[in-house]
């Protein structure tokens, strides 16, 4: 039994601690890496296949070769993973990322790229309040960087816009967590999560361009049609939040977390309401793990 969890670097296999990069690496530099970040329901991994393929598009992006393929990344993710399964707690679940930067500078060029592959445990109880009382959401003053500046849809290291969304929304409340809006004043994307609303039973959320797509956000309108709750990806502005009828953000972590508020303004329909919670239940239903019970054990 290992008594600490392992990580994958650049080809070995070495306890958490000791698992580092250089000072020189790239990433760390500038900001200058590409990530994703899947979970595991009750220690199985969600939706690999999909994030290794939206991983390897921020990639290409970002015109780093990481130097093995989609498959080899899919298989060492996975030995990761099962190393570090025996140290999950009981209702304990992993956030598991594959990171690339471009590599290490030296003073001949860089050599590189440097390949991390990762386990974390999901912050349940520090989170577990939302699942009761919903997220509150402030819309902070700096907009989501637009794709004619760097490509929001692409993953990468650099996060330094929507931390300073973050930092001033808490300034003002601690509680609260960013929602940012685009250039052009649509709602955009949180503090890594995406957005919904619901009106009149119908779903909006902002078009894929000036966002992440997130995996679960495709979830999320997958079980809409399933349950034939009618998707609009479309641009949408606080005049939309402010008349919703409920209000809800998905991420890897937080599947799907209910809205108590935006800019104080409290939906209508409830934390959760309707529409949301039937949506919330199927996604439990996909994932064979009733999710938002799992956060709230851990109140
Ligand atoms: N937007 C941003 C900026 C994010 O970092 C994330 C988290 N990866 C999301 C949205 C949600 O994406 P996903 O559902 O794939 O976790």
């Amino acid at each position: 039994m290992i008594s600490e969890r392992i990580a994958y670097v650049n080809g070995e296999m070495v306890p958490d601690s000791s698992a580092s990069v250089s000072i020189n690496d790239v990433g760390f530099l500038y900001g200058d890496a590409v990530f994703d970040t899947t979970r595991t329901f009750g220690g199985a991994i969600f939706r690999l296949g999909e994030h290794l393929d939206r991983f390897y598009q921020s990639l290409r992006y970002m015109r780093i070769d990481p130097g093995m393929t989609k498959k080899e990344m899919a298989d060492i993710t996975m030995r990761v993973l099962e190393s570090n399964l025996p140290l999950l707690g009981e209702n304990e679940d992993y956030w598991v990322s594959q990171r690339v930067s471009r590599g290490t500078r030296t003073p001949e060029g860089l050599s590189g790229p440097n390949v991390i592959i990762e386990c974390f445990p999901l912050p349940l109880r520090a989170r577990a309040h939302l699942y009761r009382d919903g997220l509150q959401l402030v819309t902070p003053s700096i907009r989501r960087t637009p794709p004619d500046s760097q490509s929001p849809r692409a993953k990468v290291h650099n996060y330094v816009n929507i931390v300073q969304a973050d930092l001033e929304v808490k300034a003002q409340n601690q509680d609260a967590a960013a929602l940012m809006l685009d250039v052009n004043g649509n709602l955009c994307e949180g503090m890594g999560a995406n957005i919904f609303l619901v009106r009149d039973n119908e779903i909006y959320t902002p078009r894929e361009q000036y966002i992440l797509a997130g995996i679960s956000r495709s979830v999320a309108i997958e079980l809409a049609h399933e349950l034939a709750i009618p998707v609009h990806e479309a641009d949408i502005d606080l005049y939309d939040a402010y008349t919703a009828d409920e209000i809800f953000v998905t991420s890897t972590s937080y599947c799907i977390c209910p809205v108590a508020s935006v800019n104080g303004t409290r939906p209508e329909g409830g934390v959760p309401g309707p529409v949301t919670t039937r949506l919330m239940d199927a996604y439990s239903g996909l994932v064979g793990l009733d999710f938002a019970a799992q956060y709230l054990a851990h109140l």
